[in-house]
């Protein structure tokens, strides 16, 4: 048998089993094999019965005393009550119509259990457990997704059997030899052969390396084809000016820092080659990319070409188109703004001005590649707050254009080993400066206890003609956002903050409703903001200087110093206060951060090291193919040996074609994700 082999070729899969499986995509024994384990059930450390926890998933070593005879409940349902004993206590495993199970136990004989233990301290049960015999050398057992009529046990039996009959076509390597050995990552055939039956979470811990290498490689390899590819695409290509930033400099009120001269420099030179740019410009929260974008803007006016630049919300759309109109309109520039929420008339008018030329600057959300929108040479495409867009929205907007230069603005500074897998197709400009001036944002971390000491800190705060933001306590699963907004904000104003006027925001509201508010708090009629997280990013009020976030425990450093990045833009000291709802060590421990470093590329290495790099996928996920492996595992040594690796692959054979199954795996790769760049 072979990869290819259909999956009925297995022992005890008949057309019946065969369905389940087609209904997890299960086609061959090479799909088979390639079902890894969702996690495993480790039965090596059980707990005595008298310490197993109540109500939580316990494992326990226990002898079957007696077995107590069927019991017929009622038409359809038969109970089977198991009485097993450690020497500390006795349970009662329960076990329903499951025959099965029933008879595999022998009284006399000792299992391993595993299950969430219920009833009372005195009569302790385990309901519909997983167990093994104790005897048993593998204590560790995969968990693999099922669908309905197809058990853990089936898989187990199907996989093990195919691991032994398959010929060595399933444990080809792909990944070349020299590079196994460099960066000492486990052969193939090991990996799969560990990641299904691991005899320890060790060995489990190295073929899941393994795998999320082979991921995070052909990731990174694909994308640097692409990057290749694009070079040989023709752009608008611009002519070269060394006085142009300088030139952008003397009508600014204030002094560019020497991060943003760089940067501006970067994109100036890149939209003077034969192909198009692709560059992110990425950088702490206030550290100015907004005006980097207007540098390019300026540049691609001067060379007769319109500028689109898309942002996520409707918000800094309207506020980009402010912030714009500010820098580029002495230069000659006419900026103009499209959103959703504007009149099909008064949109009309905008557009065909749009088409015929009358505006340079095109700002706006994703109206921007509706069907109706036409450019007249659109030269350059920004992009901000990237990670909001699907990849998508990026290439319709791309699609506008005649290949337009591309430049995308991400609000999350992140580690360069990682920024360089997941943007692995752009070229990268950091800015590792902040303005000149800015003082740092104080920040505190306190429990519940200290809220009202904190709400009269708000309250000076507010007393002093400065705005505040809190953000409201994160919703449980099924409660409402919108509900727990409306009265966590009625609670304020009603209480501690009475006689002040307090807005809300939040993600139900409609695009011109947000606005509005947004408004108000611009113009400081509203004092105080609540907020759910849709004032994450961009939002710029520099009068307000505090910002107060409940339930800090439960967003990720990145988002919390992002939320922090709210306030500290104006020239007033700044502070943001975190209530924790709950507090452990590691919680205390990830606040502490925040409480030292205003730092946001440490404060992300930190996240990158606690939680690993799952978050930070998830962010860019609409734009990267599917990734099995790469996440909590993927620390930054694994994301450097990679990056290197990449190197050296590509170094060897530019165009991968000595390493043909590694080839093709970046295409499988890429080819799921058709809308890829
Ligand atoms: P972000 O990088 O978070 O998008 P913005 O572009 O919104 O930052 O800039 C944040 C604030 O800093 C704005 O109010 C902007 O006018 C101001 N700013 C930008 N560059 C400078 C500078 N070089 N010196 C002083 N203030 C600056
Ligand atoms: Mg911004």
């Amino acid at each position: 048998m072979n990869i290819n082999s259909p999956i009925t070729e297995l022992d005890g899969v008949g057309t019946k089993r065969a369905e389940l499986y087609k209904k997890l995509k299960i086609y061959t024994v090479g799909d088979l094999l390639r079902h890894y384990p969702r996690g495993y059930i480790d039965y090596s450390k059980p707990v005595e019965i008298s310490a197993a926890v109540m109500n939580e998933h316990n494992i326990i070593r226990a002898r079957v005393v007696k077995k107590q005879p069927a019991a017929r409940i009622r038409q359809g349902l038969v109970l089977y009550k198991i009485t097993v004993t450690d020497d500390s206590d006795n349970m009662t495993i329960v076990l329903y119509n499951n025959r099965f199970a029933y008879e595999g136990l022998t009284e006399g004989e000792e299992y391993i259990f595993s299950g969430k233990v219920g009833g009372n301290l005195v009569r302790r049960e385990m309901n519909t457990p997983m167990f093994i015999k104790a005897s048993d050398p593998h204590k560790l057992r995969p968990v693999y997704s099922l669908t309905e009529g197809l058990t853990s046990n089936m898989v187990i039996t199907n996989v093990s059997q195919a691991l032994n009959n398959v010929d060595e076509s399933a444990f080809a390597d792909h990944i070349p030899d020299f590079i196994l050995r460099k960066y000492s990552v486990a052969a193939f055939d090991y990996s799969l052969r560990n990641i299904h039956f691991p005899d320890d979470s060790d060995i489990a811990a190295i073929a899941k390396k393994r795998l999320a290498f082979d991921e995070l490689l052909s990731l990174r390899l694909g994308m640097l084809l692409m990057k290749n590819h694009s070079k040989t695409q023709t752009g608008f290509k611009m002519k070269y000016d060394d006085g142009i930033v300088a030139e952008f400099q003397r009508e600014l009120p204030f002094e560019l820092t020497g991060a943003q001269v760089n940067a501006s420099q970067e994109v100036i030179r890149d939209m003077c080659r034969d192909y198009p740019m692709n560059r992110l410009v990425q950088g702490d929260v206030g550290s100015g990319k907004t005006a980097v974008a207007a540098a390019a803007a300026l540049f691609a006016y001067k060379n007769g070409c319109q500028t689109a630049l898309m942002a996520p919300t409707e918000i800094l759309a309207k506020q980009h188109f402010k912030t714009l109109t500010d820098l580029l309109s002495p230069h000659g520039v006419r900026v103009c703004c499209l959103t959703g929420s504007m009149g099909a008339k008064e949109r009309r008018i905008i557009e065909e001005q749009i088409a015929g030329g009358e505006f340079d600057v095109i700002t706006g959300t994703h109206a921007l590649i509706s069907q109706s929108t036409e450019f007249n040479r659109l030269g350059l495409v920004i992009m901000d707050e990237q990670h909001r867009f699907g990849v998508n929205q990026r290439a319709r907007l791309a699609e506008k254009g005649e290949n337009p230069h591309r430049l995308v603005m991400s609000a999350t500074p992140i580690p360069r080993t990682l920024a360089l897998i997941i943007y692995g197709d752009l070229d990268i400009s950091v800015l590792n400066e902040l303005p000149k001036g800015r003082r740092t944002i104080e920040t505190f971390a306190v429990t519940e206890k200290l809220r009202s000491r904190a709400c009269g800190f708000v309250k000076k705060q507010l007393d002093e003609g400065r705005q505040a933001y809190v953000v409201c306590p994160m919703v449980e699963e099924n409660g409402s956002e919108l509900a727990s907004a409306k009265s966590y904000a009625e609670k304020l104003s009603s209480g501690d903050f009475k006689g002040y006027e307090v807005g809300i925001l939040h993600g139900k509201m409609s695009p011109s409703e947000k606005d509005e508010t947004m408004l108000r708090f611009k113009s400081g009629e509203i004092r105080l903001l609540v907020a759910t997280t849709v004032v994450e990013v961009g939002v710029d009020v520099p009068n307000a200087t505090v910002i107060m976030i409940e339930n800090a425990e439960r967003f990720g450093l990145s988002q919390l110093h992002q939320l922090r990045g709210r306030v500290g833009r104006g020239q007033h000291q700044s502070y943001c206060i975190l209530i924790a709802g709950t507090i452990n060590d590691e919680i205390r421990e990830r606040l502490k951060i925040m409480t030292e470093t205003s730092d946001g590329f440490k404060i992300s290495e930190f996240d990158l090291k606690m939680r690993g790099a799952g978050d930070f996928f998830g962010e860019r996920q609409h734009g990267l193919p599917e990734m099995r492996f790469a996440d909590a595992a993927t620390d930054s040594e694994l994301l450097a040996d990679v990056q290197n690796a990449a190197d050296d692959i590509i170094n060897a054979s530019s165009d991968l074609n000595e390493f043909p199954l590694l080839k093709n795996d970046i295409e499988k790769m890429f080819s799921s994700e058709t809308a890829f760049n």
